[in-house]
């Protein structure tokens, strides 16, 4: 068995829905289970609908509701059987009610909660899933769906959702594994439930730790993350195009880059993989022959010092100085304490005798962070940061690595640099401005001459 799942890019009409099912088609007999992503962007529309609705634009929110409708009814109608055309526009219907009733709900409540976000959002996955099925039958795969709530259970951690895996990996192998053992089950990724049945997801991006989590609970021998790039690049396309293809990679390696800002992964996918030591393969959809990057367990000789340079603009650095003159006893578990407290994730801490600066990427509970941290300190924000991390495991046994990063950075004001806690990643935060730029520097300094044991052109 093997896990295929294909992202929101891969499903945005009824022709990619069409290259999808050709591509699943080619693969039956390796007994796939398919996770698929909401279509297209629509994660994004619903979760903007639900926030129209809670800032008391019921009219706009019902009017994206409509042409959201209309969207998938249109790429659905040309990709299913005549038999299941009313069923098709019985299951859309059904789900845009829903829809308009939690607009409804939000829009009297004028707010938009965590557990109303997962129960619209999920919509995304919940529509997709069962519009893949039906279109699979069309293009004559013997298809069928299984809600994924019924098996992924979580905690109640609304919109970060953590599974609770004995429970999950016992369902899948109940439910999924023997289903798929004759069929090619489709399910929604990102989405679960409590055992309490109320609808979850697991962050955004959140459909290849679905994936993965499946391929670990049905002991598949591949998972398969089918995307819009050739696999895992030497750098993020959106900001510096023309990187390079990783041709395989450690998960550590590859987690590492998913933390630091390589969407193409989400960071948790690693993790249940390499619990059952299962390969991840990062493959496009756009070109189905291309070998794509393969993720391993094993340590990746390269003559490279450095795999791939990840980013994360939009980062927020929080300075933090003691209100005496050194750190008292007990200061850094205080300072924790309240980022723990409004489940605000730091990302990088660089600390000296009386301070510590520390970044993170969700600005979301800053003012309430800030009012707590003024009792015990002084604190200066800075935002419109980005982090830019070094990976590669090379980089732990080779001396010289910094100063080749601070010579191509030369012209770059550098504001706090981190290295050594994991030894696969040197990360630096500079000004988002000069993201480009430092990237650039860095792929042109690392990459002059790629391995091509590891990497393609
Ligand atoms: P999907 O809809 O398939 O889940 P995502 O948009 O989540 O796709 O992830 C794919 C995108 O990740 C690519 O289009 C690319 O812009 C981005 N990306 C960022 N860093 C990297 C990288 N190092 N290698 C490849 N893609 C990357
Ligand atoms: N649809 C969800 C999102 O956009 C999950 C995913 O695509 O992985 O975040
Ligand atoms: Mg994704």
């Amino acid at each position: 068995m093997i896990v295929m799942k294909f992202g929101g890019s891969s499903l945005e009409s009824a022709a990619s829905i069409e290259r999808v099912a050709g591509i699943v088609k080619t693969r039956e007999s390796r007994r796939p289970v398919v996770v698929v992503s909401a279509m297209g962007k629509t994660t994004n529309r619903l979760l903007a609908i639900g926030q129209a609705a809670s800032d008391g634009r019921q009219p706009d929110a019902l009017g994206q509701l409509a042409e959201l409708k209309q969207y998938h009814a249109a790429e659905a109608s040309a990709i299913v059987c005549e038999n299941d055309r009313s069923g098709l526009t019985a299951m859309i219907e059904e789900h845009f009610a829903e829809l308009a009733q939690q607009v409804a709900r939000i829009a009297q409540a004028e707010e938009f909660p965590a557990r109303m976000i997962d129960a619209v959002s999920a919509l995304g996955e919940r529509l997709s899933s069962r519009i893949v099925t039906l279109a699979f039958r069309y293009f004559g795969i013997d298809a069928v769906h299984v809600d994924s709530r019924s098996v992924l259970i979580t905690d109640s951690r609304h919109t970060q959702a953590a599974p609770l895996f004995s429970r999950t990996y016992a369902r899948l192998a109940e439910t999924v594994s023997p289903l798929a053992a004759r069929q090619v089950v489709v399910m929604g990724g990102f989405i679960g439930s409590t055992l309490d049945g109320v609808t979850t997801t697991l962050g955004r991006g959140g459909s290849d730790y679905t994936a993965s989590i499946v391929g670990a609970g049905i002991s598949a021998e591949e998972i398969q993350i089918w995307t819009d790039v050739d696999g895992m690049l030497t750098s993020d396309p959106r900001i510096v195009p023309g990187g390079h293809l990783i041709k395989t990679i450690s998960f550590a390696e590859a987690a590492e880059l998913a933390y630091f800002g390589a969407k193409v992964l989400h960071p948790a996918t690693v993790q249940p993989a390499i619990e059952k030591n299962i390969p991840v393969l990062v493959l496009n959809s756009r070109r189905p022959e291309a070998s794509g990057t393969r993720i391993v367990k094993e340590t990746v000789p390269c003559r490279n010092v450095i795999k791939s340079i990840a980013c994360k603009p939009g980062i927020t650095v929080v300075k933090i100085q003691s209100l005496r003159m050194l750190m008292a006893h007990g200061f850094l578990r205080r300072i924790f304490e309240v980022f723990d407290r409004f489940k605000t994730p730091v990302d990088m801490v660089s600390t000296s005798e009386v301070s510590v600066s520390l970044t993170i990427d969700n600005p979301q509970y800053l003012a309430e962070i800030r009012q707590e941290l003024d009792r015990i300190a002084d604190v200066e924000v800075e935002s419109g940061r980005a982090i830019v991390c070094i990976v590669g495991d090379n980089i732990r046994g080779t001396p010289g690595v910094g100063a080749r990063i601070f010579h191509a950075l030369r012209d770059i004001n550098v504001l706090m640099v981190s290295q050594g806690s994991s030894q696969l990643n040197f990360s630096f935060v500079i000004d988002a401005r000069d993201l480009k730029a430092a990237v650039d520097a860095l792929h042109t300094e690392f990459f002059a001459e790629p391995d091509p044991e590891v990497f393609a052109a």
